[in-house]
C-alpha cells in the first residue's frame, strides 16, 4: 500500500481549497525504489500533434524557461494562424491540436488584453475556446495546456477539450520558481483537483533538475497519486528533465537520476496512469527498462516551442526506440481510451463530452488511430 501511514505531510491550504496528504511511509518506499525493482511496459504509444503555442505572455518568470515573452514581446496567435496551423497538422495526419500557453497574462500584459478585447473576447479563456472551435472543425481533438486555471476558467473550455494539462513541476518551493512573480505548488494542485471535479481526462508530471531533491520528487509522485485516487482522472504523467537554454544553463539530470525517477514515478503510480518521457528531451533507449510506456505528443510539423533548441525525433526514430525495446509502437489519441464510450456506448458512457465524443466517432483518422 502506497497510501498508509501514521505520519503525514500537507500539501495545499485554504488559499487554493486544496488539501492532499501524502505519508512519510509512501515517502520511504518511494525512495527505497530502483529500474530493478520495475518491469518494462509492453508497449509504447505515442501522440501526433501540432503545436499551437497561443500565447507566449505568462505572468511568471520561471528561471528554467525559454518559452514566455515580457510584456510589449509577446505573441498573440490570430484566429487565421491557429487555423492555418491546424490545417497543416491535419493535412499530415495529426490528431491532437497541443494548445500551449503561458499562464494567464496579468496586467502588465495590456497589449495582449487590448487585442482580445478588439477581437470581442473578455478573457484567454474565451479565446482559447474559440480556438479549440478552430481546431475540431480542422479534424483535430484540442489539449490545451494554458497552466493554472480557476474552476470557471477550465469550465469554459473543459467540453471542448479531449483532455487537458498542466505540469505541477514539483511540490516545493525551489528558487527557479522564485523572484517577484513565483508560481505555486498549491495552486498547481488546485488546478489538477479542479480537472478531476469537472471530470477531464488530465495530464501532468514533474520537472526533474530544477532545485528539488528526492524527497521532493517522490512527494510530488505521491501528491499526484493522491488526487488521481480522488478522481480517477490522471491519464499519464511527464518525467521531464529540465534542459539548458538561453535562459537556464544548469546541468541537465544525468543518465542514472532520470532512470531513478522514472522508475519512481512507475512504482507510484498506479498501472492505469501512463509514465511519459519526451524522447526530444533525453535518451529514452536508456530509460525503456525502467517502466516508460509513452512516449507522448511528437509533431511532425512543428517544433517543440516549450523547448525549441530540442529537435523531436522523426517517427522511424520512435519505431526504432521501440525495436531496442522488443515492444510494439502503437499511436494514441489526446485522450486515453480508458475515458471514452465502450464500443456501442454514448458519451454519456465516458469522460468526454458530446461534441468532442461525436468528433471522435466521425472522424476516419481517430477510427484508423484507435484500431491499432
Ligand atoms: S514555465 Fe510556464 S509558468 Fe513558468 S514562465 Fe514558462 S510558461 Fe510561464
Amino acid at each position: 500500500m502506497w497510501g498508509c501511514a501514521v505520519t503525514e505531510t500537507q500539501f495545499g491550504g485554504d488559499e487554493y481549497d486544496v488539501s492532499v496528504s501524502v505519508s512519510e511511509a509512501a515517502v520511504e518506499r518511494a525512495l527505497d525504489v530502483r529500474p530493478a525493482d520495475v518491469a518494462p511496459a509492453s508497449s509504447l504509444t505515442f501522440a501526433r500533434n501540432v503545436f499551437v503555442p497561443l500565447t507566449t505572455a505568462c505572468r511568471y518568470t520561471c528561471t528554467y524557461c525559454t518559452y514566455y515573452d515580457v510584456p510589449g514581446e509577446a505573441s498573440l496567435l490570430t484566429p487565421e494562424e491557429i487555423r492555418e496551423q491546424c490545417r497543416v497538422g491535419a493535412d499530415a495526419g495529426c490528431t491532437e491540436a497541443l494548445f500551449t500557453f503561458g499562464d494567464q497574462p496579468d496586467d502588465r500584459y495590456t497589449a495582449i488584453h487590448e487585442q482580445l478585447g478588439e477581437w470581442g473576447y473578455d478573457s484567454i479563456h474565451e479565446y482559447l475556446r474559440a480556438a479549440c472551435e478552430i481546431a475540431l472543425e480542422a479534424g483535430l481533438l484540442p489539449h490545451a495546456n494554458p497552466g493554472d486555471q480557476t474552476r470557471a476558467q477550465m469550465a469554459t473550455v473543459a467540453d471542448v477539450n479531449a483532455s487537458m494539462g498542466v505540469m505541477l513541476e514539483t511540490t516545493a518551493d525551489v528558487q527557479a520558481h522564485g523572484g517577484p512573480r513565483a508560481k505555486s505548488p498549491e495552486q498547481r494542485l488546485h488546478t489538477i483537483d479542479v480537472a478531476g471535479d469537472l471530470g477531464v481526462p488530465f495530464t501532468t508530471g514533474i520537472l526533474v533538475g530544477i532545485g528539488e531533491d528526492w524527497r521532493d520528487r517522490a512527494e510530488s509522485l505521491l501528491a499526484i497519486r493522491a488526487l488521481h485516487e480522488r478522481h480517477d482522472h490522471v491519464q499519464e504523467v511527464i518525467v521531464q528533465p529540465v534542459r539548458p537554454n538561453a535562459r537556464w544553463q544548469g546541468e541537465p539530470p544525468g543518465a542514472e537520476t532520470m532512470r531513478r525517477v522514472v522508475a519512481m514515478a512507475r512504482a507510484v503510480l498506479p498501472a492505469e496512469v501512463g509514465v511519459q518521457v519526451p524522447p526530444n528531451l533525453t535518451d529514452v533507449r536508456g530509460l525503456v527498462d525502467c517502466g516508460v510506456d509513452d512516449l507522448g505528443g511528437v509533431s511532425p510539423v512543428t517544433k517543440d516551442h516549450i523547448n525549441p533548441d530540442y529537435a523531436w525525433p522523426a517517427l522511424d526514430e520512435l519505431s526504432a526506440i521501440a525495436d531496442h525495446a522488443g515492444v510494439p509502437l502503437r499511436e494514441r489519441l489526446p485522450v486515453y481510451e480508458r475515458f471514452l464510450p465502450a464500443d456501442g456506448g454514448t458519451a454519456d458512457d465516458g469522460w468526454v463530452s458530446q461534441r468532442i465524443w461525436r468528433a471522435i466517432e466521425d472522424g476516419d483518422r481517430y477510427e484508423a488511430v484507435r484500431a491499432e
